[in-house]
């Protein structure tokens, strides 16, 4: 079990601009991820965390969210979590901020992060989540070649072409793999030595959905939405990979899927205990960016 966080700008909402791309504030980090942790008691855990030209355009530095919250990111390291790189990859759209559509231009923007975030001392840029599910062949390649060692950006089962979002992840499914050099969203005999480790997602019908849909297994769902396949999913299946924004836990609104609730954190941990446990198998937390460091990983997931 792999129990991952992205620190984000807080959401806004109810507002239109949901991601709140043009003002970026970080309760989520400064008071989210100590409650997180204090319920966590321990446990592994991996955050990813943002730094990239956005955070840098705005407050002057690529490393602002890390040296801004020091005294978090020593608590982190200090009771079993890691610091990987979450980037979001934006570009300044008039007075918005919006994500960069052309491929080109997203991997130039991805290596000049990297080269920056690199440097970091904090921060992991090995280790990767891209924003938003970003992902196309170019990108992948440009990644690996620059030594990124491990990607979770997938969305199993999920595609979107729209004024929001776009992504492509609809072949992809919740098994790490090597991407294919030629399609990234499945593996084959010639492909990229980074590992694929994806978001899982499982079936989920919130009380707006018409009928299920894929959703990513997020800490701070509504538990009776969260675990409506998981107990089909325990059975079939030897991991889990969750996300959760630490804003989501803070008692900021109420929203039908998301909990807004560090107790609904708290329950769904326990639940997920349970119920592993009453499936006859043993829960063992990781953090995700071990496997980028385990010998051979590149091999252990080749067809
Ligand atoms: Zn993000």
């Amino acid at each position: 079990m792999f129990l991952t966080f992205d620190v984000d700008q807080d959401f806004s909402i109810g507002a239109d601009d949901y991601y709140n791309k043009s003002k970026p504030i970080f309760k989520g980090m400064q008071e989210g991820m100590p409650r997180i942790m204090e319920k966590l008691q321990g446990t592994p855990f991996s955050v990813f965390l943002r730094a990239d030209y956005q955070i840098q355009q705005l407050y002057g530095r690529y490393a602002y969210v890390a040296e801004k919250h020091e005294d978090v990111i020593d608590d982190i390291k200090r009771t079993g979590g890691e610091i990987n790189w979450h980037i979001h990859t934006y570009e300044r759209m008039g007075a918005e901020w919006g994500q960069i559509i052309d491929e080109n231009k997203l991997v130039e923007r991805f290596e000049e992060d990297y080269e920056n975030v690199r440097m970091l001392e904090n921060i992991d840029a090995n280790v990767v989540r891209v924003g938003e599910c970003v992902m196309n062949n170019l990108l992948m390649g440009k990644m690996t070649q620059l030594g990124v060692k491990l990607d979770s950006s997938a969305l199993p089962g999920r595609r979107r072409f729209d004024e929001a979002k776009t992504f492509d992840w609809s072949r992809t499914t919740n098994q790490m793999y090597n991407p294919s050099k030629t399609d990234y969203q499945v593996t084959d005999n010639i492909h990229f030595d980074l590992l694929e480790v994806p978001m899982t997602t499982v079936q989920m019908k919130a009380s707006y959905d018409e009928k299920p849909i894929q959703r990513y297994f997020n800490m701070a769902f509504h538990t009776d939405i969260l675990f409506q396949e998981m107990d089909n999913y325990i059975a079939n299946n030897q991991y889990l990979v969750t996300i959760t924004h630490p804003y989501e836990i803070l008692n900021e609104g109420s929203h039908s899927l998301i909990g807004y609730s560090i107790d609904t954190f708290a329950k769904n941990l326990s639940e997920l205990v349970q119920r592993i446990q009453l499936a006859g198998k043993r829960p063992i937390f990781k953090r995700i960016g071990d496997l980028a460091y385990e010998n051979n990983f590149a091999k252990l997931f080749s067809k």
